[in-house]
């Protein structure tokens, strides 16, 4: 087992590099610096990284008028454009100087495959030769995306097949939504994504800066203007990461990942309970802004003889008594080499029936895309050559 206590350089300490960050990430923008050779053009900033106000700020500089900058992300988020020269209504030398400032990254090249169910999960290959996983899951007037965060995952969660691959790197806000487009071009015709869950590869709050800036675009409306209550970030539970982000965010959804009712036990499955015990997990989540008739959910990884007990049924209803929660059982998807079970469908179901018992909303997660390896803590991306 694996009990080592994950690498949190990361978001150990966040909010108060988040400035170094985004300040690094933000090179200044003025036209009149850069030159327009090939080579420079290839390191151009991807244009679809930017929020609103940095290019605006370069707009300003370019002496044209700040309206500009809405126009060129309508054209980005709204019209699809994939070059600048397609931004009709923009002068010739406008479209030369943003061409000549930056790029826009296109759309990445998936694999796809199919489950018999509809689900569908796509291989992401990106610029540097990592992969990561999205998984499309129609149910019912439902078509929801699962995304990835980062390729691989420090978080060592032992039941996990992610956390195998150890954390390659961040992806970046523009391949973090790069996802979306390229779930859009597998959509059936008259199919639409309506709910966007951060539940695939990687800790979303370990990443926090990009992640906040994928969150902005897609939730703004000069970005994509997808509504924020669509949109659930799931987390192991970085609490200070946690809090940030409802508190910048706080019409966007909550799962907290919490699998044990005792830190002996969690410390175990989820090694980040030694940075952030239950006791701690739980009184911040107590805190957070959760609006009117909103709840957190708890997503609880039902392992056979491990955490299926009457006992932790129970344990679980005073843990999150006082708490706006739903409780989200999932059972165990097992891969390859995993040394865990799920749990059996009466275990499941006397498990929820304590939970109800308890007054607590308690739901199974049915597994979608188990014949494609799709399924919930499934996702392991083979890194490809190159
Ligand atoms: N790092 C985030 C998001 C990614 S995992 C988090 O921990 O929440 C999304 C969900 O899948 C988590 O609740 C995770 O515990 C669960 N999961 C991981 N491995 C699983 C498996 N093998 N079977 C079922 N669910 C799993």
């Amino acid at each position: 087992m694996t009990n080592v206590l994950p690498d949190l350089s990361e978001p150990q300490g966040f909010s108060f590099r988040l400035e170094a960050v985004s300040e690094q990430a933000h090179p200044r923008l003025h036209p009149q610096e850069v030159d327009s050779t090939d080579s420079a053009a290839a390191q151009n900033r991807d244009v679809r990284e930017l929020m609103l106000d940095e290019l605006e700020q370069f707009v300003v500089a370019a002496d044209e008028r700040t309206f500009r900058a809405r126009q060129v992300m309508g054209w980005l988020w709204q019209r699809g454009a994939d070059s600048f020269e397609a931004m009709s209504d923009l002068s010739a030398e406008f479209r030369a100087q943003l061409r000549n400032h930056f790029r826009i990254s296109e759309i990445p090249a998936a694999s796809v495959a199919k489950s018999s169910d509809g689900t569908r999960k796509l291989l992401v290959a990106l610029a540097d030769g990592e992969a990561i996983e999205s998984v499309i899951i129609p149910a019912g007037s439902r078509v929801t995306l699962c995304l990835s965060s980062q390729a691989g995952c420090a978080m060592a969660c032992e039941f996990c097949a992610t956390a195998r691959m150890g954390l390659h790197r961040n992806l970046t806000a523009a391949e973090i939504i790069g996802q979306i487009a390229a779930a859009r071009r597998e959509l059936e015709s008259g199919e639409q994504l309506t709910n966007y869950v951060f539940m695939g590869m990687g800790e979303p709050l370990a990443n926090y800066p990009r992640l906040t800036r994928a969150l902005s675009i897609m939730t703004s409306e000069w970005g994509m203007g997808i509504s924020p209550r669509r949109v659930t970030v799931s987390t192991v539970g970085l609490v200070p990461a946690m809090e940030r982000l409802l508190a910048e965010f706080p019409s966007v959804n909550l799962a907290v990942s919490l699998h044990a009712t005792t830190d002996e036990l969690r410390d175990r499955l989820a090694p980040i309970n030694q940075r952030y015990p239950l006791k701690r997990l739980i009184e911040a989540c107590r805190g957070l802004p959760i609006k009117r008739r909103d709840r957190v959910t708890f997503e609880y990884v039902m392992l056979a003889g491990i955490n299926d007990s009457a006992d932790d049924a129970r344990r679980l209803v005073r843990l999150l008594g006082q708490l706006k929660a739903k409780v989200n059982l999932i059972i165990f998807n097992p891969f390859p080499g995993a040394r865990f079970a799920p749990s059996t469908r009466a275990a499941v179901e006397g498990f929820q029936a304590i939970l109800r018992q308890g007054n607590l909303t308690a739901t199974i997660r049915e597994s979608r895309g188990q014949d494609i390896g799709a399924a919930c803590g499934q996702l392991y991306a083979e890194r490809q050559s190159g």
